[in-house]
């Protein structure tokens, strides 16, 4: 609770914590992750008594007191771009450095905000300020590789301090391989912000959605697609879909106002990871 209290964004403490991350903590600890789940280390990483001692150890203080993600929807991270005030820069993404084990294209990690000073600061030669239409241009290359986007949150019991727009991939993005292999309870992604929703007189079964969804939640049953496991909001499959079957909805506005601090208003509470019990099409 000590670390949660400290909800501005723009205090000396979040942001001397943030350039620690960045420059001694990040890329080693997901280079470590990537080894022990993906790499090399698999051998171990598959016991179910090491994968314990790895979801308390590792992946719950890194998802539950240092950062997490949302999985965003293109249009919407775009929208973000737009909406951002103060400076951007991109540099090398921080997965793909550390196991150099994903073909992804490598200049695509944005900070914005408080990320920007912690990562211009912690690696000056490594980033550059870019404008919000390279930011943009960016993220539409990512998008047209297939890649979805995640906005990365320091501290994300508090989910407003977005300090990265990181474009991800199934085969590199160590933060999404850690939810994947050691489960939502121990490295939660934050959802619930966006959710697809099909229409079942418009598809026509073809499964280039089922194909495209990085978190398995869909499924062919009685001639069409649903989302029958937990959506994450992430739009792939809308994208996807030929038929234009598949519509984004927000649930809740992910961007509430701050003021010049960066705080969110003193009567607003943000929720948890959760928003909603996990969401399935009936
Ligand atoms: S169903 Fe899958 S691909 Fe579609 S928005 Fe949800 S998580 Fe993303
Ligand atoms: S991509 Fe569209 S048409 Fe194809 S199964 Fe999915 S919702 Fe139906």
């Amino acid at each position: 609770m000590h670390v949660h209290s400290v909800v501005a964004e723009q205090s000396r403490l979040r942001r001397f914590l943030l350039f620690i991350f960045a420059r001694y903590i990040e890329v080693p600890l997901l280079h470590l992750c990537y080894y022990l789940l993906r790499g090399k280390g698999r051998w171990l990483g598959k016991r179910s008594w090491f994968r314990f001692v790895a979801a308390f150890a590792l992946a719950r203080p890194f998802g539950y007191l240092g950062d997490s993600a949302k999985p965003m929807p293109y249009d919407e991270v775009l929208a973000m771009i737009d909406g951002l005030d103060g400076s951007i820069a991109v540099g090398p993404c921080r997965c793909r450095i550390g196991h150099k084990a994903c073909s992804h294209p490598l200049e695509t990690d944005i900070v914005c905000r408080s990320g920007f000073r912690a990562w211009m600061k912690a690696f000056p030669k490594d980033y550059r300020e870019i404008s919000k239409e390279e930011a943009k241009d960016i993220v539409t290359q990512c998008h047209s590789r297939g890649m979805f986007h995640m906005v990365f949150i320091h501290c994300p019991v508090n989910l407003y301090n977005e300090y990265a727009i990181c474009n991800c991939c199934m085969c590199g993005c160590v933060p999404y391989i850690i939810n994947r292999e050691l489960t939502q309870l121990n490295y939660p992604l934050i959802d619930g912000f966006f959710l697809a929703h099909t229409d079942g007189e418009k598809c026509k079964a073809c499964a280039k959605c089922v194909e495209v969804c990085p978190f398995t939640a869909r499924r062919l049953r009685d001639g069409r697609s649903w989302a029958e496991e937990n959506c994450f909001g992430c739009g792939l499959c809308s994208y996807a879909c030929p038929e234009k079957a598949i519509t984004m909805t927000r649930l809740r506005d992910p961007l509430a106002p701050r003021d010049h601090h960066g705080n969110h208003p003193a009567h607003y509470h943000p929720g948890l990871y959760r928003q909603h019990p996990p969401y399935r099409e009936e």
